[in-house]
């Protein structure tokens, strides 16, 4: 055998996007400047190509060829852009996922700076019209349409608009403003990123009730030390109120706080009570920044500029050198779970995060997830209980509406509908929750009973009448209606069932006097539409609401009186073992948007199943009674968070191709150490078609996590050289959030 001089000297180890489950070799560039610090990215070539790639260690040797070893191009920062801890915490999300390290680093990266762009807080372009472009008059542009629609939009923001707006509201902007600003009529200017703070906060701290207290004390008790606290505590509770508090004391110790929200939690009533107690800049992550926005908050995060950062799921991974606490607002949010890519649990991740900085986090719902419910129960958890409403709002009264053999309006009970008008006579407003949107979940055939499938899911088409149209919600296809039955030819083709659409048309037969405002993703799709509609609400123009999910988040309709659950029965009844916890948080989540103040609120929940075990102990008791039942279902059934899993899914165009891969996949699984390990399937998905593609499934199930992860450890990279996967998409999903 041939012997290779051992390469001597440094080995860059960089983690590149690429599908592959390891790091790769590279050379110091040929005219380093510097040393090199794990946390930097670096220009690598890789293939044909280039690509920004972060450096993950440094090694004496490598096993690659020395003739293979190519060097890097250069080093892109001086300072690492992650610290040693957060570089760990992200090593270690690697191994916990089983996902490619390059993956999840450039996830953790601001896509700017995925690209070659300078890390470093910037300022944001914002545009205004000049003095000389105040003073002209429209016969200036009399051939350039372009220019004057941009002027007139220009006038509408006399203290300049930001790129960000631009992009949204003119298309191509670029080149027009260009011409305008040559002749002098604009002038552009770099802002701050954050808003400036107050000079004074607006608002001071309430006295705190005996349990808020507690809990505050309980946070602070040992800032340098590991602790997780779940606090549970109903919504008006004053959760938010004890977050507000205990961040205070830790901005006081001159640390940084992470507040990571839920994907649509992050309301604006919640920013401007953060804002109207902290007189700092508030750096915020979502997914609503463009590139620049983001970059520039993310950078005064990672230098300490920002005392306080509120953030969606990744949010998690941004740098702070001063990090002290960590809250996790709605923690049973399923959207904490990315459910592509690197399939990571942000909520789980913040946990590891708070161990390895030695920092306490709070985890803070008024429906907890059965997870941390669990933990809290096992003593892993501090558990805090907020039973009772802060000030003086008192708890909504629910009751279960039987809706057997009632005559029934679209969906609506009739004694429903006698309270609801009792509660608009009273002044009150009143919000109904369904969640299912479009006009009806499909039209079927009355003459030979055919519905409207989707060509590329095994799923019905939901019908919009307003746009005339048929859309798939699994795939986003759309047709218009079909004129007759495809099947038949008949031209008596019906709606089935309710959705938002139907709801909201016939609330407005019924209802003719009174405003209703329908809140859902189609409802809502315009920049600012939402804001249009919630403030609709809040000015009491609106009186009626029905909506989706969308409304069981974080907003709070001090008016509404009534809320009725439409359809309690769908989650009770789906194969997911996760449908009926969700369902309950969704049911009390909804109900907690009425009766704030001093108006007491009713809810209403219409079910065809009055007697469901665990329905009835939501209603009777509360979810803290309904979630330690259903646990004890979990437990029996050994299902999390009473067993672990992964999921190994596969998909092609191919109907056989999945189940074929996923076949081999398990063998391979059998030849290792798999003892206590299930390994269930490989299946067709429970929607086996979707967007075109048949999708399968391989689940494993195991008692003790560390048996299930030994596994995984050796597993995942056999999957990776596997011939039958190159003929798959495959992901495999740790902890996953839905069966599907
Ligand atoms: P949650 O986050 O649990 O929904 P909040 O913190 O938003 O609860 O509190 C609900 C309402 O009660 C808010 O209007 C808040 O300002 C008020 N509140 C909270 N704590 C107190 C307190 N100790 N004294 C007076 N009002 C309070
Ligand atoms: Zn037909
Ligand atoms: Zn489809």
């Amino acid at each position: 055998m041939l012997d290779f001089p051992s390469m001597s000297g440094p080995i860059l180890r960089i983690a590149i996007p690429s599908p592959l489950r390891r790091l790769f070799d590279y050379l110091p560039p040929l005219r380093a400047e510097a040393g090199f610090i794990p946390g930097q990215r670096f220009l690598v070539p890789f293939g044909r190509s280039r690509q920004v790639g972060i450096l993950v260690a440094i090694a004496d040797h490598s096993e690659v060829p020395a003739d293979k070893l190519r060097p890097a191009l250069k080093a892109l920062d001086r300072e690492p852009l992650f610290d040693p801890t957060l570089m760990a915490l992200l090593r270690w999300a690697c191994d916990y996922y089983h996902h490619p390290p390059g993956e999840v680093f450039t996830t953790a990266l601001p896509v700017a700076l995925r690209q070659q762009r300078e890390a470093g807080a910037r300022g944001i372009e914002h545009w205004r019209l000049s003095a000389t472009g105040r003073a002209l008059s429209r016969e200036e542009f009399r051939r350039a349409p372009k220019q004057l629609a941009l002027f007139h939009l220009l006038e509408e923001y006399p203290q300049g608009v930001s790129a960000a707006r631009l992009d949204a509201e003119f298309e191509s902007w670029r080149p027009v403003i260009k011409r305008l600003r040559e002749k002098g009529w604009v002038e552009v200017e770099e802002r701050p990123c954050l808003p400036e703070p107050a000079a004074q906060p607006a608002d001071t701290a309430p006295p705190l009730n005996p349990t808020q207290q507690q809990a505050v004390t309980a946070i602070g008790e040992h800032l340098h030390e590991f602790q997780a606290l779940l606090i549970e505590g109903v919504t008006g509770s004053g959760k938010t109120e004890v977050y507000l508090q205990a961040i205070d004391k830790v901005l006081a110790a001159g640390c940084q706080v992470l507040v990571l929200v839920p994907e649509i939690g992050l309301t604006p009533q919640l920013l401007e009570r953060f804002r109207h107690r902290f007189s700092l800049p508030i750096a915020l992550l979502h997914s609503g920044l463009n590139d620049s926005e983001r970059l520039c908050a993310w950078s005064m995060a990672r230098e300490g500029l920002a005392p306080i950062v509120i953030g969606t799921r990744s949010a998690v991974f941004t740098p702070m050198p001063k990090l002290g606490l960590i809250i996790v607002d709605e923690e049973h949010d399923a959207s904490f779970k990315q459910q592509e890519g690197f399939r990571y649990s942000g909520r789980d991740v913040a946990v590891v995060r708070a161990r390895r900085h030695n920092i306490p986090i709070v985890l803070g719902s008024a429906t907890p997830s059965l997870e941390s419910l669990h933990n809290a129960l096992a003593g892993r958890y501090r558990h805090l209980a907020l039973p009772e409403r802060a000030g003086t709002a008192v708890h909504p009264a629910i009751h279960l509406l039987d809706v057997r053999q009632q005559p029934m309006e679209e969906g609506l009970s009739a004694p429903l509908l006698k309270t609801m008008q009792r509660h608009l006579d009273a002044g009150g407003q009143v919000l109904l929750f369904l969640n299912r949107r479009g006009y009806a979940p499909t039209l079927l055939c009355h003459d030979c009973g055919s519905v409207s499938h989707c060509l590329r899911c095994d799923a019905h088409m939901t019908y919009y009448a307003r746009s005339g149209r048929m859309r798939c919600h699994h795939c986003g296809a759309e047709r218009p209606v079909p004129p007759q039955c495809p099947d038949c030819g008949s031209l008596d083709l019906r709606p089935v069932g309710q959705g938002t659409e139907r709801i909201e048309q016939a609330l407005n037969k019924l209802f003719p006097q009174t405003g209703v405002v329908r809140i859902d993703r189609d409802s809502t799709r315009r920049k600012g539409a939402l804001d249009a509609l919630l403030a609709e609400v809040h000015s009491g123009e609106g009186r009626i609401l029905i909506g989706t999910q969308m409304l069981a988040k974080g907003h709070h309709f001090p008016n509404v009186t009534l809320v009725g659950i439409l359809d309690a029965d769908q989650g009770l009844f789906s194969v997911d073992f996760r449908a009926g916890e969700r369902m309950a948080q969704l049911i009390v989540q909804v109900a907690g948007r009425a009766g704030r103040a001093d108006k007491p609120g009713t809810v209403l929940i219409q079910t065809h199943v009055p007697d469901h075990p665990l329905l009835r102990l939501l209603v009777e008791q509360d979810y803290a009674h309904f979630a330690r039942a259903a646990l004890e279902e979990r437990r029996a059934a050994q299902m999390p968070p009473f067993s672990h899993l992964a999921l190994l899914r596969a998909e092609a165009v191919d109907k056989q191709a999945p189940l074929t891969f996923l076949e081999e996949a398990r063998q391979l699984a059998e030849q290792l150490p798999h003892e206590g390990i299930w390994l269930l399937g490989p299946v067709p998905a429970p929607m086996e078609r979707r967007a075109g593609r048949n999708r399968a499934q391989l689940l494993l199930q195991a008692d003790d996590r560390r048996t299930l992860h030994t596994l995984l450890n050796a597993w995942a990279p056999q999957l990776e050289g596997v011939k039958s996967g190159r003929k798959v998409r495959w992901s495999l999903d740790v902890d996953p959030g839905e069966l599907f």
